[in-house]
């Protein structure tokens, strides 16, 4: 399907191979190469700083207007394209091709929301309390910006940084994750097709460190956006306190579903199925584990396993696949562990329990209910990032919200509840930066998505992700008497 694609570092406008140097790209679902690109490293990632440095001096100025004009067609390029780009996602990455599907769309809608926001970029008149001065707030883009995103959602992590970074007038170095290359490439050949000017946005696809180390020691980098771990993050923001750089850090998350005694059981079991196992749990905020009210315990976990039994795993690039691959065996060891610790531990498998018993040769688990769970599970403690749905019964709102905000990690959170009081309190009490009320799909381009805690700083989505990208420059002006 796919042609070698060793020249796939973007540098100033053009493409780029280095020599003898590849890295294959494999398909999880059935573990067979399907392509290679390019292993980049120090040397590409300084090439594509400097790019990025001289295409700021030009970029950073032209009026937000112009810079929307190239966003906006580059979006509508996306969505003419739909349907090719999904089948790329689903081929590197295995989720289902409906799921690839919505996800180019997400990406495709990230960079409308910032070709409308770019020319946005409001300053502030401040009332001074001078006679004789007058005090402007103006915002200014950063710079040049160093972008490195996850696999597992390769499209729509990229223009959720790109989007606004770009709207803002930053220029960017992009380092997509080597499991997931080739829906970088495509987002790259769309900003080439839609009229970006050279050098504004560039890419390295290679070896992590090398490039992050490029980054972070470059004084030119003046801001790190980064999806991924937290272990990682954690790294970066160490290492960034040379230059004192700043961070954007979207990072991995637990979260948490209270299920009330007065919620909409049938809702609550479909939000919760569609959190889980959306992208085979392979997701920072989907529902890592699941508090029930004891009373409706029994008819929630009744009605949520109906609807389990009915997801398909299998091929993504099948029409009617729910659930395709892990992205790799160590990310099959993790889930199992879990699951494993958790059986030992006492807890009863409701449905799944295990590797998925198909014809691939991929890393395929089985939608899993477990019930009986108690605190001292991993599960219930640390992040699985798969297919694993661990149900906890709770009797009381105090004790379920505590046992929620147990954790290091604060990115998103959801409860279902018909009592609007409920809702209301319980939301406030949430230590998240995320809370979904009868909700279980709160990402969109309009609003912030980010995480508290150690689940990251700083915000992606609505006005406030492009706020990242600018500073804010002081200007007292005195005027005379
Ligand atoms: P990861 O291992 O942290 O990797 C993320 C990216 O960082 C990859 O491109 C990776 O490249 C790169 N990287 C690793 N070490 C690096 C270094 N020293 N310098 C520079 N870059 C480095 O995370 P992942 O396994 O890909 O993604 C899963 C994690 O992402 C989960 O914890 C999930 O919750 C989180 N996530 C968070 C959000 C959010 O919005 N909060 C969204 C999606 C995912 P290599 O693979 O080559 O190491």
């Amino acid at each position: 399907m796919f042609e070698k694609q060793t020249k796939s570092i973007f540098i100033d406008g053009k493409w780029r191979a280095v020599d003898g140097k590849t890295d294959t790209i494999y398909n999880p679902a059935t573990l067979e190469p399907i392509t290679e690109v390019a292993y980049g490293g120090a040397k590409e990632t300084e090439e594509a700083i400097e790019a990025a440095k001289e295409a700021f001096k030009t970029w950073g100025e032209l009026p937000g207007r112009e810079r929307s004009r190239i966003l906006y067609k580059a979006h509508e390029l996306m969505l003419e394209d739909v349907d090719r780009l999904a089948e790329i996602l689903t081929t590197e990455q295995g989720k289902s091709l409906k799921e690839s599907t919505g996800e180019i769309k997400a990406a495709a809608n990230f960079l409308l929301w910032y070709a409308e926001e770019a020319s946005r970029g409001y300053g502030e008149w401040v009332p001074s309390s001078f006679k004789e001065k007058r005090m402007l707030v103006v915002p200014k883009p950063i710079g040049v910006v160093g972008a490195i995103t996850p696999w597992n959602f390769p499209a729509s992590m990229i223009t959720r940084k790109l989007g606004p970074a770009l709207a803002a007038g930053c220029t960017v170095v992009l380092k997509p994750s080597p499991e997931t290359p080739l829906s970088a490439i495509e987002i790259m050949k769309i900003f080439e097709r839609a009229g970006m000017p050279s050098g504004v946005v560039n890419m390295v696809t290679g070896e992590a460190q090398a490039i992050g180390d490029t980054m972070l020691q470059s004084k030119t980098v003046r801001l790190i956006t980064f999806t991924g771990s937290t272990a990682v993050g954690k790294h970066l923001m160490r290492e960034s306190a040379n230059h004192v750089k700043k961070l954007s850090l979207e990072l991995g998350g637990h979260a948490p579903i209270l299920v009330f005694d007065d919620a909409d059981i049938d809702l609550a079991a479909t939000m919760a199925l569609g959190s889980k196992f959306r992208n085979n749990g392979q997701t920072c905020i989907c529902a890592n584990r699941i508090y029930v009210h004891e009373s409706i315990a029994e008819s929630f976990t009744k009605t949520l396993k109906e609807k389990v039994d009915q997801l398909k795993v299998g091929y993504g690039l099948e029409k009617d696949t729910d659930l395709g691959p892990l992205i790799n065996e160590q990310a099959s060891k993790k889930v199992q562990s879990h699951l494993d610790d958790a059986v030992e531990k006492g807890a009863q498998v409701v449905c799944g329990g295990g590797k998925w018993s198909g014809d691939l040769a991929g890393h395929f688990f089985e939608p899993t209910v477990i019930s009986d769970i108690t605190d001292d599970m991993r599960i219930m403690n640390e992040e699985t990032f798969g297919p694993v749905m661990p149900i906890q019964t709770f009797t009381d709102e105090e004790t379920v919200v505590e046992k929620a905000n147990d954790t290091d990690y604060g990115l998103a959170a959801y409860l279902f509840t018909e009592k609007t009081s409920r809702a209301i309190r319980v939301m406030e009490k949430l230590e998240y930066g995320i809370v979904g009320i009868n909700d279980a799909f709160p990402a969109t381009p309009e609003a912030p998505f980010g995480g508290m805690k150690q689940s990251g700083v700083g915000k992606e989505g609505g006005h406030q992700g492009m706020d990242e990208f600018l500073e804010k420059k002081f200007v007292s002006l005195g005027i005379g008497n």
